[in-house]
């Protein structure tokens, strides 16, 4: 592959006009030799800082040198050491807002493409055998409730521990956001799937199906059924909404809804029998990475013309880079400095378009980036079929309010400690979105990390 010495060496991808249209991983993944070739571009630095980007704190100059070595054992070793989710996170982290953007190449030429060569690493892992596995040692059992990375990390570190770790789902399947939210054309299940069975392989139970707060409350956790402590890690699922007329008509989804349809109940599959909307125009509203997801989703599931709205501009959008340069490539319209007003009725209670204003940037706002204005007399419609909204989603509820003693943000998020996790009830800790809000898989995964620890020295002091 002809690459400058001061480049990425670039991931292999599919094709734009043929993956826009499959649900097969876009990105290929590096051979050995492509991951050898960029981890020689590695600088050694004496006093990296890289590492300072990374919230699990990943050696990532010590796994990269034993990468340019050819050493992939000792590369996987020292990578799972400090992260469990790497196949996961060498997909789906913003590394170039972490890791990548304190690499001391990144200012003059292109950084050291780490999230690449994790994702390298952690595959070329699968293919091996796994080694002896830890046993339960102790006698106390540990309550985790969501599925998603939080509560995988902390269940994992947990076991790895020694401890009896069983995980409480909501949903049939485990996995949380990585299951029922990212694509599979950006994170396959079989690679959640093969994360996962690390974990049970390690004696972790999974209950699926089982409500916290409904099927069963905290306190039953903690009193009739024994468990030491208990760790929360429920997310942030709840889907906001415009408050504009129209978004209950036929047609308009939580981005969240549409996803899960999608993704969780196999809706892009000919033999699956889940309702979900094959529109021929579709409008996401939104610009995060849910917002990339969904409407990349929309063109896999037919629509001729699959649009982001945003009412901000290009600048001031969340989503990853990469994520926005895929999209762009398959074919995806971006209308910036776009607010939705209405979502139009066809005169059936269908949607048959999005009634929008022309927006101007102006002084920034709370949140620090630039406050959209309203252009006066600016309105018109675009003829549209489906609307998915992906303006932000907050935690769920449901465990907060039927659990006592347990303090809340007005936000709905649970109050606790940054470091440990520990929350207001005695033995019950918290972390990643339900704690944060919406945020990344990786602080997910360094609260779930954090709080297993945490755990430990509460349980078993010194
Ligand atoms: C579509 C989408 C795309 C994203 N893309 C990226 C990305 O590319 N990179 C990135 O870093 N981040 C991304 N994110 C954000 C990231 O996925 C989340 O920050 C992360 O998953 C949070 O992890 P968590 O473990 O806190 O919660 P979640 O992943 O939300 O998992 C929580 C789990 O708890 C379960 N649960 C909830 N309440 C209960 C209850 N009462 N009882 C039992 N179980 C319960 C839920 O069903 C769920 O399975 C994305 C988010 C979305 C929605």
């Amino acid at each position: 592959m002809p690459v400058k010495r001061f480049d990425k060496t670039p991931m292999p991808t599919q094709v734009a006009g043929m993956r826009a249209h499959n649900f097969l991983e876009v990105n290929e993944g590096y051979t050995e030799d492509h991951a050898r070739f960029e981890a020689e571009r590695c600088l050694r630095c004496q006093d990296p800082i890289c590492v300072t980007g990374c919230p699990v704190g990943v050696p990532i100059p010590q796994f990269i040198h034993a990468v340019a070595l050819g050493d992939m054992q000792g590369a996987s070793r020292l990578l799972r050491s400090a992260n469990p989710l790497a196949s996961v996170c060498g997909r789906v982290c913003a590394q170039e807002n972490q890791c990548e953007a304190r690499c001391s190449l990144a200012g003059r030429f292109n950084p050291v493409a780490i999230g690449h060569l994790e994702r390298f690493v952690a595959d070329w892992e699968r293919t091996q055998t796994q080694e002896a596995k830890p046993q339960i040692t102790r006698t106390e059992k540990v309550a985790i409730i969501g599925s998603g990375p939080a509560g995988l990390v902390c269940a994992g570190e947990l076991a790895r521990l020694g401890y009896s770790v069983t995980i409480y789902e909501a949903l049939h399947a485990p996995g949380g956001v990585l299951r029922y939210g990212i694509p599979e054309f950006r994170l396959p299940k079989d690679i959640l799937d093969w994360e996962i069975s690390l974990l049970t392989d390690l004696g972790v139970k999974i209950e699926c199906n089982v409500i916290i707060g409904r099927t069963l409350s905290l306190d039953q956790l903690t009193t009739k059924m024994g468990y030491s402590a208990v760790f929360i890690g429920t997310g942030a699922g709840l889907p906001q909404f415009l408050g504009i007329p129209g978004e209950n008509l036929v047609g308009v989804y939580s981005a969240n809804e549409y996803l899960t349809r999608v993704n969780l109940m196999r809706g892009y599959s000919a033999d699956a029998d889940t309702p979900v909307a094959h529109g021929e125009s579709v409008a996401i509203v939104g610009a995060g990475n849910t917002a990339m997801d969904a409407v990349r989703t929309a063109m896999r599931m037919g629509a001729s013309k699959a649009m982001v709205i945003y009412r901000r501009s290009e600048t001031e959008m969340s989503a990853r880079e990469e994520e926005y340069h895929h999209a762009k490539e398959e074919g995806v319209e971006f209308h910036w400095l776009t607010n939705p007003l209405e979502i139009i009725d066809d005169g059936n209670g269908r949607v048959s378009g999005l009634r929008c204003q022309r927006m101007v940037l102006g002084e920034p706002d709370k949140s620090g980036r630039a406050r959209p204005v309203a252009i006066p007399d600016s309105e018109f419609v675009i003829p549209v079929d489906n609307v998915v909204l992906a303006i932000g989603t907050t935690p769920n509820p449901m465990l907060t309010r039927t659990t006592a003693g347990l303090s809340t943000t007005p936000s709905g998020c649970i109050v606790a400690d940054e470091r440990t996790g520990s929350t207001s009830r005695s033995l019950v800790f918290a972390g990643g979105d339900a704690v944060s809000g919406a945020a990344t898989v990786i602080l997910a995964a360094g609260a779930g990390k954090r709080a297993a620890s945490a755990i430990h020295e509460t349980l078993n002091p010194g």
